[in-house]
């Protein structure tokens, strides 16, 4: 999609600082981190959230995870928070589907 800024990172027409790409995914640090370790993990193609994401692309779906896994490994963290926000009332502001990697600082739950 023209307008989507992950779409744009994914093909490389702005810039992102990616840290792994698989066959169907690609991982970046977010540009605000929340933890020492706070990176985005997002489908090649265009879905707007986690769902739509497994029914139109399981296998892609599937990737998200164990890219998510590799990366938090390859970082040096078995601790890790891994979350999908679906819906701008708990706060997903890009409508491409990703999934935030956090680790390296003590978490609370539930979140706030
Ligand atoms: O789950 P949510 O939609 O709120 O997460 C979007 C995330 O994308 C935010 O953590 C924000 O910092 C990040 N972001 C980014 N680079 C951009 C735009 C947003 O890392 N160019």
């Amino acid at each position: 999609m023209e307008d989507c800024i992950f779409c744009q990172i994914v093909v490389g027409e702005i810039p992102g600082e990616i840290v792994h790409t698989t066959e169907r995914t690609v991982a970046f640090r977010d540009l605000n981190p929340q933890a020492p370790l706070h990176v985005l993990v997002v489908p090649k193609g265009h879905f707007a959230n986690a769902a739509e994401l497994a029914a139109g692309d399981p296998a892609a779906s599937a990737e998200l995870l164990t890219t998510a896994a590799a990366v938090a490994t390859a970082e040096g963290y078995d601790d890790y928070r891994l979350v999908f926000n679906t819906g701008e009332g708990v706060g997903q502001t890009v409508f491409h589907t990703h999934l935030h990697v956090l680790a390296g600082r003590s978490m609370t739950w539930p979140p706030g």
